[in-house]
């Protein structure tokens, strides 16, 4: 039976990209082979990594002079390979969490990453607003989405200086101006499809412009995949399949606006009822939080309870609520394909808890 899942990434993925996705392992279409047997230069995987990259740029709106690429190293590679590029003196930095304090610490091999707003001495449980950005910085790096701390931005600004944005935990869950930004990456294994293939959608000017005067290895420079729409080398092949699975049914479910619906739907349910319970409480303060990651405390006095409520929700059929190691508690992660029916089978676990040991 297949489980209610609130993992963090991996995730939830819509039944058409599992069932699409394991038709093709068995065969591309009908071209006599498999999704990971098939060339990367035959023209039938060409079809697919066509169809990935415009239905990406089709569901943003990505503006004309900006490309999108799919590459290997997670969104963990990005935090080494943006400085690489584009570091030349200073970068500014908003410091949210986990992801930001490492790209933050891979941008000091660089040269001068300055955090200029940071939510830390208050347990990453804000978003900082009203940012001072100094004009000498050669980017601003933003990571729109907290995937462990749960809090997020959903309004694109413009500064001084180009945007660079890690978006691994809310791509394709809102509308975004892409044009507000000089690059966007991220991990594809949340909102966009399985483990193993990073997006990067890239201002083709910037990424000429602003280089860094340094030698960058070929692989790590983004002009190289730019020039070859990301075959330079072999793209993961299997995973970029996912990928056009998973926006055909962004695509077919009203696409970035409706899954910011659902995704406002979901958030609400949730916070309605972790208010509303006796047993537990809210972390992230009102007005920066998550529409994607939820975490939630017992309540006061109830901590003894967590690892019984854990195994109470497993009984229940759900699945990847505790919360991130570095953390504790609980964190529900309420992505794309997770559906309403998901959070209210976590919402009446809740409840039925509540009525049982309150
Ligand atoms: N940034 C954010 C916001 C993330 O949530 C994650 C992964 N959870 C990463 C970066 C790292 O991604 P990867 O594991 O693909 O390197």
């Amino acid at each position: 039976m297949r489980k209610h899942i609130f993992n963090a990434g991996p995730c939830k993925l819509p039944d058409s990209t599992l069932e699409n996705t394991a038709n093709a392992v068995r065969e591309l279409g009908n071209c006599g082979q498999s999704i990971m047997e098939v060339s990367h230069r035959s023209k039938d995987f060409q079809a697919v990594y066509d169809e990935a990259v415009s239905l990406f740029k089709e569901l943003l709106n990505i503006p004309e002079n900006y490309s999108v690429l799919f590459l290997g190293g997670g969104a963990s590679t990005q935090f080494c390979m943006v400085p690489y590029n584009f570091l030349k003196k200073k970068a500014a930095f908003v410091n949210t969490g986990t992801w930001s304090t490492k790209a933050i610490k891979e941008a000091k091999l660089f040269g001068e990453a300055e955090v200029i707003a940071s939510s830390e001495d208050k347990g990453f449980t804000f978003y900082p607003k009203d940012l001072q950005v100094p004009a000498d910085a050669d980017y601003l790096h933003l990571t729109s989405n907290n995937t462990i701390r749960g809090t997020e931005f959903f309004e694109d600004k413009s500064y001084d200086v180009p945007v660079i944005c890690d978006m691994s935990s809310d791509i394709m869950s809102r509308p975004v101006d892409v044009s507000k930004y000089a690059m966007i990456y991220g991990g594809c294994q949340k909102n966009v499809g399985a483990a193993g293939v990073t997006f990067v959608i890239i201002n083709n000017d910037f990424a000429k412009e602003n280089l860094a005067d340094r030698v960058i290895p070929t692989m790590l420079k983004y002009q190289t995949h730019i020039d070859k729409d990301s075959m330079f080398n072999t793209p993961p092949c299997i995973n970029i399949f996912t990928v056009k699975e998973t926006l055909k049914w962004v695509k077919a479910n009203g696409g970035v606006e409706g899954m910011e619906k659902l995704a406002k739907q979901r958030e609400e349910m949730l916070y309605a009822e972790i208010e509303r319970n006796s047993m537990f409480k809210p972390v992230v303060e009102e007005g920066s939080r998550s529409r994607m990651n939820i975490p939630f405390l017992m309540a006061d006095g109830k901590e003894d309870l967590m690892s019984d409520f854990i195994a109470f929700s497993e009984k229940h059929n759900i699945c990847g609520i505790k919360g991130h190691r570095s953390v504790g508690g609980f964190r529900a992660s309420t992505y794309n394909a997770c559906s309403i029916e998901d959070v209210e089978a976590l919402v009446a676990c809740m409840k039925e808890y509540e009525t049982l040991k309150a």
